[in-house]
């Protein structure tokens, strides 16, 4: 699997668009945390244009979390999914006229990762902790926290 997602803006010219059909390594992610993994591919879709100066690139980005259960600390995949993600840049910066994707795949999602996830959205163990949660909590689990 790739681990990088190279733009050559020299295949822009003329109005032309460059159609992504991409799956990444989640090695891109580069997170080693006993509390976030990233274990499976990182899919991407979408388009990239020149507009004047400017690259610009339009991705739907598809990925999953590991994440421990808040309730019972089970480790849990939680699915990513970046509808419209929209990156630019100048392309005067763009070194060597090749512009290498990673790197914003990367904090869009590391900026899509929940605060906090429950094993299949309904944790098992949630039942022998009903006595201690507040009922508004019980329907509606740290639903305010999740806004965040
Ligand atoms: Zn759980």
């Amino acid at each position: 699997m790739r681990s990088f997602l190279k733009i050559y803006i020299d295949r822009l010219g003329d109005g032309k668009t460059e159609k992504i059909d991409e799956t990444l390594s989640p090695e891109i992610m580069d997170v080693h945390e006993k509390d976030l993994q990233f274990n499976r591919p990182i899919q991407l879709l979408g388009k990239a244009y020149l507009a004047e100066d400017h690259l610009i690139i339009q991705l739907k980005i598809k990925t999953e979390a590991e994440i421990p259960c808040l309730i019972c600390n089970e480790r849990t995949q939680k699915k990513i999914v970046i509808s419209s993600f929209c990156h630019t840049e100048d392309v005067a910066n763009i070194k060597g006229h090749v512009y290498n994707c990673a790197a914003f795949v990367r904090e869009a999602i590391l900026l899509e990762v929940p605060s906090f996830v429950e094993c299949a959205g309904n944790c098992s163990k949630r039942a022998q902790l009903k006595n201690y949660l507040h009922k508004e909590e019980t329907q509606f689990p740290f639903a305010d926290l999740k806004q965040e």
